[in-house]
């Protein structure tokens, strides 16, 4: 009956949730990794289908990408469908069972390449939106009409457009958006936006954007250099008529805040927190609905200890669980990690092991990595599919440039920015790597040449040794250094690694590289030799 009397007064209101950046529901670092954290899945789904109870069709749900990429059954399954060409994914199961309303493809859905995106989004439950992902040759979105409308009870006209980062060819392989463009956030906005309003007769206008803000909401000040990585600032001050505007890709929490009169959220990563946007409407004379005010909150999302997983997600678990566990080689050396942050100030061997994979499958004698986890726990005496996901989250593949010395040495000096002293002299993370999320994935180790990084000197002056087989390495001397894609790509200001030509690029992930390489030997001994040191400052414990 709510909703007759909502229809005789002339105010209403209307409710919009989102989630972003669900990854699978990857298990939070502080959680020992599982499959996926089904119980928040189901926490998230109970909190959504009563919100849908309540508000019948005055509820929309949008999920806001980034959901197919991540965890252990994300990945997987996202393989499976890639290889086999058919199949069901988890994730498409749930966003069935809590009836989402419409999915906006996020940069990460695209890491298993175009053929499986199409047969993932063609066997979705909902509508994929994103205006700003074109056929290169025709101009047209991709994924078919990039907006859904839908009409409440009470008459209200609800638009939603989705949005997605338009940086992602620069962290991409090409292989998997062969054929695609990435416009401008900002741009396809322009053209829809009034389209919306004027020829559809949208009341209420929602942008669903997987991309983030890229300056302070606050006080306006840009956070990051300008790029179309993300454009939340600029959607809502140049393009007119956006009620609210749903972000993500960042991994923030952002609640109650409205930019140019435009309400914002961001809800965080992983289905920690349920994202809600509330507007409230008053209906003219001439019966058209309009929007009074918006504003957002974030709800935070609690798992119960005795929930138990749905009976769809059962076999999925099954079948992977099988496939995590199958013993794939032996340590003899003790390669556990105790602490992140000593192992990359003095070498690890479990860093040199995985370098050392890089390089026997690229065919180079130079290779870097980051230690991708601030929580990842090494390798046991035995290893299997379990400890390497564990370890390296991502689906990143392997790539071959061509550096030279002084190349070299720029990529040295921006993973010396990593560290900062503190006033006890004690070598610590610098802050900008701890917010607003902890990105140690951008501080690389290397085999094959040898350095010394001294902290204690300014940023940029820090590399006080660096050697290639025993001589100063000269700065037009060019090695073949393999390191993952998004390395190569120049993420996390390697600009330089842009410059450099690309030798070799390969399709295979770096975890598949790690399996392979553990199931070629009955029992791994790794002697460690120590290339590198951090110095000028205590280890901070
Ligand atoms: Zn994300």
């Amino acid at each position: 009956m709510k909703v007759l009397q909502m229809t005789s007064s002339n105010s209403a209101t209307f409710t919009i949730l989102t989630t972003s950046d669900i990854h699978g529901f990857r298990c939070p670092p502080d959680r020992s990794p599982s499959l996926c954290d089904w119980k928040r899945m189901c926490a998230l789904t109970s909190l959504i289908l009563d919100k849908k109870r309540q508000h019948g069709s005055s509820l929309l749900w949008i999920d806001n990408g980034d959901l197919y990429q991540g965890s252990p059954i994300s990945d997987y399954f996202m393989k499976q469908i890639r290889d086999r060409k058919t199949g069901t994914h988890p994730m498409t199961q749930w966003l069935a069972a809590a009836g989402c309303d419409a999915f906006v493809p996020g940069n990460h859905e695209f890491n298993f390449g175009r053929g499986a995106i199409q047969l993932v989004s063609a066997g979705a439950p909902c509508p994929w939106l994103s205006a700003n992902i074109v056929v290169r040759e025709t101009l047209e979105p991709f994924f078919g009409k990039p907006y859904r409308i839908w009409t409440s009870k009470a008459g209200i006209r609800v638009a939603v457009l989705g949005l997605t980062t338009a940086y992602i060819p620069h962290w991409e392989l090409p292989g998997h958006i062969e054929g695609l463009a990435f416009l401008p956030a900002v741009e396809a906005a322009r053209k829809w936006v009034p389209y919306l309003r004027e020829k559809q007769g949208a009341d209420i206008v929602i942008v669903s954007y997987h991309g983030g803000l890229e300056s302070d909401p606050a006080t306006g000040e840009s956070t990051e250099p300008c790029t179309v990585e993300n454009e939340g600032c600029r959607l809502c001050t140049e393009v007119n008529g956006i009620d609210v505007l749903l972000t993500g890709h960042q991994h923030r929490r952002i609640e109650g805040q409205a930019i140019n009169g435009t309400a914002i959220v961001q809800p965080s990563v992983y289905g920690s927190y349920l994202g809600e946007a509330q507007l409230m409407l008053a209906r003219s004379d001439d019966g058209r609905w309009t929007v009074q005010g918006a504003y957002t909150r974030l709800i935070p999302v609690t798992a119960a200890d005795d929930s138990e997983a749905p009976e769809w997600l059962k076999p999925h678990m099954e079948e992977l669980n099988q496939w995590m566990d199958r013993p794939l080689g032996h340590m003899a050396t003790n390669m556990l990690i105790a602490n992140a942050h000593e192992a990359r100030i003095s070498k690890h061997p479990f860093i040199q092991w995985l370098n050392e994979v890089q390089m026997n499958a690229a065919g180079t004698s130079v290779a870097l990595t980051a230690l991708m986890d601030n929580h990842a726990p090494g390798f046991g005496s035995m290893v299997t599919m379990r400890d390497i996901a564990a370890n390296y989250p991502y689906p990143n593949t392997l790539t071959v440039l061509k550096l030279n010395g002084h190349q070299v040495k720029l990529a040295l000096e921006e993973t010396a920015k990593y560290f900062a002293l503190d006033d006890k002299g004690q070598i610590i993370v610098h802050p900008a790597y701890l917010s607003p999320k902890p990105q140690p994935f951008h501080y690389d180790m290397w085999e094959g040449i040898e350095y010394t990084l001294d902290i204690s000197r300014p940023p940029g002056e820090r590399v006080t040794r660096l050697l290639f087989d025993g001589a100063p390495l000269t700065t037009d001397q060019v090695l073949e250094v393999a390191m993952n894609h998004y390395r190569a790509s120049g993420s996390g200001g390697y600009a330089m690694m842009l410059e450099a030509p690309i030798a070799r690029q390969y399709s295979v992930e770096i975890t598949d590289l790690m399996a392979e390489a553990l199931l070629s030997k009955d029992v791994w001994h790794v002697e460690l030799h120590v290339n590198w040191h951090v110095t000028g400052g205590s280890i901070s414990r």
